[in-house]
């Protein structure tokens, strides 16, 4: 059996996928012209988000019969493709989540304590105590749009922290622990981005997520507010927010996600008010292990016709 890993893994994922017989790993494979001919033969492929699993690319691989995706947004995978197809998609459900609340909360805590600004400013010499006399978390409302496995892990956290949580979500039922022992208040989105001093996005892209955040829903925002993204590029109007950021119009922003990855001569790069990271919110040690054994045991379970709990459905 032949399975192709076309981007970055872990080695504890390629011993688990070694027992099945030959395992093709190039971290670069989804950019080289080798890929169609690689896959032609492979009953799995194993991708992460730079991998396009198109028509055409199904087209590549006859033989195919699970795709593995080594994270959890799906917008790379032509999902109503593989269902015509006949190939299953397997996903690392949870595995990274609390790799990404964690990174919400570095974003937060930056953004209100200024560590890395405070620090710079007394290596130049200086004792600023009053410039650097911020914010607490506690008592502050976190706002979440999506509240998934991402956004109830939040939650969750939040609360420890002090803070209220409000949380659009139209998907939810209301009996979800976010709900109902995180105390996650369901409301629309516009009363979300109103009444929240930090915004943090946990959606899928997809069509009703495309630009969900424009100069429209920023104008609801408190101009004292931070958005955080996480979720993907695309979700934000970057040039709105570009104008919101660099007119005052919002305090500030924490992108993970951009819309183009690098985000080469984006002028949100010019800004101040933004903290700007290489899509490493889910990219911890202790995460991509997980992401990456897991993946790997689904994808071993699906070809020997086992039952896997990580079937995109
Ligand atoms: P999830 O599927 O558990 O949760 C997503 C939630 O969004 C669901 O509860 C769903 O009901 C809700 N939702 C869907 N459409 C919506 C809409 N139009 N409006 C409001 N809510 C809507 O997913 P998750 O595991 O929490 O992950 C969320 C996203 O985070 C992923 O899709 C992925 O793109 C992104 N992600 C990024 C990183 C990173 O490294 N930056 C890592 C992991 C996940």
């Amino acid at each position: 059996m032949r399975v192709v890993v076309t981007e970055l893994i872990w080695e504890e994922g390629l011993e688990v996928l070694r027992q099945l017989g030959e395992t093709i790993y190039d971290p670069d494979l989804w950019k080289s012209e080798r890929l169609p001919g690689l896959i032609s033969g492979a009953e799995a492929v194993i991708v992460r988000n730079q991998t396009r699993v198109t028509r055409d690319f199904l087209a590549s691989a006859p033989g195919l019969k699970v795709v593995g995706r080594l994270g959890v947004g799906l917008d790379n995978i032509d999902l109503a493709a593989c269902r015509e197809a006949g190939v299953t998609v397997v996903f690392a459900r949870n595995a990274n989540a609390i790799s990404v609340v964690e990174y919400v909360f570095a974003a937060m805590l930056a953004f209100s304590r200024r560590l890395d600004e405070a620090t710079a400013d007394v290596k130049k010499g200086n004792w600023s105590r009053k410039r650097f006399t911020l914010s607490e978390l506690y008592g502050k409302t976190l706002g979440l749009v999506g509240v998934g496995e991402i956004g109830s892990r939040l939650a969750a956290r939040a609360r420890a922290f002090g803070m209220s949580l409000i949380g659009y979500d139209p998907y939810l039922p209301p009996y979800e622990t976010a709900c109902t022992e995180f105390g996650v208040a369901i409301a629309s989105l516009e009363r979300v981005l109103s009444e929240s001093d930090f915004v943090s996005l946990h959606v899928p892209l997809n069509d009703s997520t495309r630009n969900l955040i424009n100069k429209d829903s920023i104008a609801l925002m408190k101009p004292t507010a931070c958005l955080i993204n996480t979720a993907r590029g695309g979700i934000i109007n970057e040039a709105d927010l570009y104008e919101a950021l660099k007119s005052g119009r919002l305090a500030g922003a924490a992108l993970d996600v951009l819309a183009k990855e690098p985000p080469a001569g984006s002028p949100l790069l010019e800004l101040d008010n933004i903290i700007l990271t290489p899509h490493i919110a889910g990219l911890t040690e202790e995460a991509q292990v997980r992401t990456s054994v897991l993946v790997a045991r689904e994808v071993v379970k699906v070809l020997k016709g086992e039952v896997s709990n990580c079937i995109v459905r």
